[in-house]
């Protein structure tokens, strides 16, 4: 054994849980040993092998403009020579928070973090004080950081409590969470009807990219906000994933629907630590120093992060930008579908903007169940040929993929053409 690949990932995890800061990094899900990535570039990361490979990971999304963008590495030089972070005020941060106000209407008032989770749990907290009510509803499949009340799978029915799917969350947290189907807006309606009273907030992916890809049916996403208004209760779109992604006003923009509260993070830190949450002003007013609730962060609108995701930001503006983009994508996805035919096998895939996915199954999902339906013993075999090939997917069955502005025909060709090859030898 001369792979270096090999030898980090011995070393790693002598002193690192699993090898990884991040579990779907240690490959559990597809097998194998993690590539060490020791830089990145455009389209492309190489490992510690020093092989090469076309990205369809992007950092697990912030990577919008390619890898190593000039503008936005020269804009972190740039802050980083006038120091680090100071724990005050920037005028950086202030053009930031203008920035997002300005490409998303919903939002009046927006608050940096550092992370997505820091995001949503935050945005939680607040819907939480805005209402004074306690429970929540999020839906299967969902992924919304590992916030003690977002680690919460569904109870045994319907109007039952939730029960945590991690450890080290109080069951006594889990309770006042509602985990339900993605994309049944009937049993949304039902538990409103049951409950409304009690329900604080709804949060939900406008486009579901962490059970692979799952778009909105037609009319969901309008029911939520209709359910939502006729109770009182906060919505919440979790649009760290599809923020700036899926189109220049994220899903919401995509859909046409007025959450009360977003949650952002990935694109707008450019490839650096950064996460917001914003909406409507009433609500982001409660917020301390303001109102009752609190929040905070030692590096929250760091000079260096807000510098990267202004950049990346600026880079999104161009004229063209998503539509080359979800260009791009619909050209990977509807080349895989049709390699994937020519080979007979079982196989779909999907786009939105800047996102797609891939599933073994006939058809695109349009539920959890759906997704959990799919072959995923056959996504394992396409992952690692692929891998092996110099084409790097998300090693799990179960999340979706990104492309960038740095993804020219030229790469989303090569891929099709290596996996019609992979596909082949599916059969
Ligand atoms: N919400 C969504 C929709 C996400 O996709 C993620 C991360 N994949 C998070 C929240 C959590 O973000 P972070 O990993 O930055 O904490």
């Amino acid at each position: 054994m001369n792979s270096r690949n090999e030898a980090l990932f011995q070393r790693a995890q002598r002193t690192i849980p699993g090898g990884v800061n991040s579990p779907v990094r240690a490959f559990r899900s597809v097998g194998g040993t993690p590539r060490f990535i020791e830089r990145a570039e455009g389209a492309r990361v190489w490992d510690a092998d020093g092989k090469v490979y076309i990205d369809y990971v992007g950092s697990w999304g912030p990577a919008i403009t390619g890898h190593a963008h000039p503008a936005i590495v020269e804009a972190v030089r740039e802050a980083a020579l006038k120091g680090l972070s100071f724990g005050a005020p920037t005028a950086s941060e202030v053009d930031m928070a203008e920035l997002i106000c300005e490409l998303l209407p919903s939002v009046d008032m927006v608050r940096l973090v550092s992370s997505g989770t820091e995001a949503t749990m935050s945005a939680i907290r607040l819907a939480r004080g805005h209402t004074g009510r306690d429970a929540i509803i999020k839906f299967e499949g969902c992924y919304h950081g590992h916030a003690d009340s977002l680690l919460v799978k569904a109870g045994s029915g319907l109007l039952t409590f939730g029960n945590p799917s991690s450890g080290g969350v109080p069951a006594d947290f889990a309770k006042h969470t509602i985990v339900l189907d993605y994309n049944d807006l009937d049993q949304a309606e039902a538990v409103f009807k049951a409950r409304g009273d009690e329900i604080a907030a709804v949060i939900v992916e406008p486009v579901a990219g962490n059970m692979n890809l799952v778009k909105p049916r037609a009319g969901f996403l309008e029911g939520l906000r209709r359910l939502c208004t006729q109770y009182g209760a906060v919505l919440i779109f979790d649009e760290v994933m599809t923020g700036f992604r899926v189109g220049p006003q994220g899903a919401q923009g995509l859909y046409c629907i007025t959450p009360d509260l977003t949650t952002l993070g990935k694109v707008i830190g450019g490839g650096m630590p950064v996460g917001a949450f914003g909406g409507r002003r009433d609500i982001m007013e409660k917020i301390a120093p303001l109102g009752p609730v609190y929040q905070a962060g030692t590096l929250s609108g760091s000079p260096v992060a807000v510098a990267a995701g202004m950049a990346s930001l600026r880079l999104t503006r161009e004229a063209g930008f998503y539509d080359a983009l979800a260009a791009r994508a619909a050209r990977l996805a509807d080349g895989l579908s049709a390699a994937a035919r020519e080979a007979g096998v079982s196989f779909s895939a999907d786009a939105v903007g800047g996102m797609f996915g891939v599933y073994f199954s006939a058809g695109v999902p349009a539920s959890f169940a759906d997704v959990m339906a799919s072959d995923r013993e056959r996504f394992n075999r396409f992952f690692h040929a692929m891998l092996e090939a110099g084409h790097y997917f998300a090693p799990s069955a179960f999340e979706a993929g990104f492309v960038s502005a740095a993804h020219g025909e030229a790469e989303i060709d090569a891929t099709v053409a290596a996996a019609r090859a992979v596909f082949a030898a599916l059969r």
